[in-house]
């Protein structure tokens, strides 16, 4: 019998804003889109799926949460500047222990994803109802197996480049607009022993976390960014593990012929 698949501790982070503020979003999303994203990865086996919202204490990320995460996803736009700086530098320590991160959309612009990355994370972007057809460029990796050479969302927001990031270890995704714009849409970066994954679509408007390819992503890729792994930051003095000479300068003279 193959090893049994670990469980993957997923909690599914959003602001919980606009769902309460725009009956058109809520239209779309009356639970939160937090609970559309859970539901779909609660569908499978290997993934045990908890919310947390802005507007819980600790934003939901309490110390006790964090240790028991995995992976955590994060959705955020109007209420960025909303989030605790003490919380970011909590879960940032626990990218670098080995939790891995999807950051969903406009999440771009939120402070985790900004701390993690180092630059400014800026794009450009038009509300007007674009078509977004998303190109795989890697076709080997995980995070796409079962989508295809590419897949479309009929009505997005545009994100276009440049988009302010360093350059990813891996690309994943090109999008195209109908407007004319491409945009590197999947991407992916190691900081610590954290694996994180950003991924584009998901403007609040649109109806596209219901969408089947974009859910398959996302569970592809906290699958793909769980490591199991919390390796806490020492920064050892190390012991010598040989003996070593009294005089390293008279022993690198005499390796040398030097007297
Ligand atoms: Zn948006």
């Amino acid at each position: 019998m193959p090893p049994a698949k670990p469980i993957i501790r997923v909690t599914v982070w959003s602001e919980f804003r606009h769902e309460k503020k725009n009956p058109k979003v809520a239209a779309h999303y009356p639970q939160g889109m937090h609970q559309t994203i859970a539901e779909a990865l609660g569908k499978h086996a290997d993934l045990a799926v908890r919310t947390a919202t802005l507007d819980e204490p600790d934003h939901g990320l309490t110390d006790e949460v964090l240790d028991q995460t995995d992976v955590l996803t994060w959705w955020g736009h109007m209420a960025h500047g909303e989030v605790s700086d003490a919380i970011v530098a909590k879960v940032r320590t626990r990218v670098l222990e080995g939790m891995g991160l999807i950051v969903l959309h406009s999440g771009h612009y939120s402070k985790i994803f900004k701390a993690l990355m180092g630059d400014t994370c800026s794009l450009t972007w038009r509300e007007a109802t674009d078509k977004e057809r998303l190109w795989v460029v890697n076709p080997a990796h995980p995070i796409v197996q079962g989508i295809g050479p590419y897949f479309e969302i009929p009505a997005e927001e545009m994100y276009g480049e440049p988009f302010g990031i360093p350059t990813p270890d891996e690309l994943i995704f090109i999008s195209w607009f109908t407007g004319g714009e491409v945009f590197r849409s999947g991407a992916t970066w190691r900081r610590g022993n954290g694996n994180i994954f950003y991924f584009r679509p998901g403007h609040e408007t649109y109806p596209t976390y219901h969408h089947p390819q974009v859910q398959l992503v996302i569970a592809n890729g906290v699958r793909w960014a769980f490591s199991g792994l919390r390796i806490k930051d020492t920064c050892l003095n190390a012991k010598a593990l040989e003996p070593l000479p009294v005089d390293p300068e008279a022993n690198a003279r005499s390796n040398t012929g030097h007297k």
